[in-house]
């Protein structure tokens, strides 16, 4: 496999200390249909700072809310994943975009609002914020990124980076095989559909899989899971997990990866993985969740960001 060559990138051109100001141009829901899951597609335009052309996909921009938390501090920093390609939205170096779920939680009977995901969403074209960024030196496409194939694996909107990803590679002519394999609740959850949609019928080499977890049941009554297409849709994915320049990147909430890297190992995918002490002699079917979790750990070349 060719070596893979991670780009140089700048980092915290602006810090929370010294933001950027940003101009809201675009801000739109990008699931299908009406959902609870409230997710929107926003853009800013960073004309005008140091951090135009700065933003490559796979990093995070940072956002400043107004105002001051429970203690009276400023809101901290929030980070939001770059869905751009790395020459801007649409291909203007000024303008960067996110996908921003609003966040709320119901505890004791008590409602609660994320601060900055709301705030965000209720932006009008024309407002202004407070940016920093960029943040992120790993998670990105490798320079030489017609070398290899890829497979991404996003829940929710851990999708962000690999809307970025998949318009920069299909979009330069690149000739490798490209999945995205999605997951999310409800059908009215999936994000950016149409647009997915298009990019498969589009191009042949771009393979696109949603897993909805809470409507449909597989044959042993599992949920259909963004790793259970490991197994679930294997005549699309072996063959490209099976090359060995394929790359796997996975975005989205913490627990996904140990899902993804136990099935991966139990159909002996093992360079997307490494192993601590005592699970190399332990076949993959008899792994526990607790050893899958703790003593498996990315190769390089899988690229992992979860939170
Ligand atoms: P917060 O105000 O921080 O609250 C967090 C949660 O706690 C909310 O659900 C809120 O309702 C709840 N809450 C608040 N107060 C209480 C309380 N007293 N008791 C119980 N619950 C409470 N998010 C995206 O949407 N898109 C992205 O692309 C994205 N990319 C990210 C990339 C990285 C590298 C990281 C680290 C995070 C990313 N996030 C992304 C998450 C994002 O940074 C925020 O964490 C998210 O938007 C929630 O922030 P918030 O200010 O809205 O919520
Ligand atoms: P969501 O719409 O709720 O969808 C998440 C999907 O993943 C659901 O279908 C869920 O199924 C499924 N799921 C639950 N547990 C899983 C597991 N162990 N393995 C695989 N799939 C699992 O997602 P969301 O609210 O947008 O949240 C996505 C997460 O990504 C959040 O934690 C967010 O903060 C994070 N995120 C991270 C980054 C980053 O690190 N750069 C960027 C963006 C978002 P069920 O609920 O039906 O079980």
């Amino acid at each position: 496999m060719a070596e893979i060559i991670l780009p140089e990138v700048e980092l915290n051109i602006n810090s929370p200390k010294d933001p950027a100001e940003a101009t809201l141009v675009e801000n739109f829901v990008c699931t299908a249909e009406n959902s609870p899951n409230i997710i929107r597609h926003l853009t800013f335009d960073i004309s005008g700072t140091d951090l135009v052309g700065k933003f490559r996909v796979g990093q995070s921009i940072g956002v400043l809310a107004p105002g001051e938390d429970h203690r009276g501090k400023p809101h901290k920093l929030r980070l939001y994943s770059v869905s751009s390609p790395s020459n801007g939205e649409g291909g203007n170096s000024h303008l960067v975009s996110t996908t921003v779920k609003r966040a709320m939680d119901e505890v004791d009977g008590t409602f609660y609002m994320g601060v900055c995901s709301n705030y965000l969403c209720n932006l009008k074209v024309g407002d202004k914020l407070k940016v920093t960024g960029p943040s992120g030196r790993r998670y990105l496409l490798p320079e030489n990124s017609e070398d290899f194939n890829y497979v991404f694996f996003a829940t929710g909107t851990g999708i962000a980076p690999f809307r970025g990803m998949i318009i920069e590679l299909l979009e330069s002519g690149f000739k490798g095989q490209v999945a995205l394999v999605f997951g999310c609740p409800y059908r009215t959850d999936v994000i950016y559909p149409k647009f997915f949609t298009e990019m498969a019928e589009k191009y042949d080499n771009f393979h696109y899989i949603k897993m909805i977890s809470r409507e449909d049941r597989r044959a042993d009554g599992s949920k259909y899971y963004v790793q259970t297409a490991i197994e679930d849709r294997a005549e699309t994915l072996d063959p490209i997990l099976s090359q060995d320049n394929t790359l796997i990147y996975l975005c989205g909430m913490k627990g996904m990866e140990t899902g993804i890297y136990h099935n991966l190992a139990k159909k002996g995918f093992m360079d997307y993985l490494l192993l601590k002490d005592g699970l190399e002699d332990k076949a993959p079917a008899d792994w526990s969740w607790e050893e899958a979790k703790n003593l498996v750990k990315p190769s390089s070349r899988t690229f992992e960001e979860v939170y």
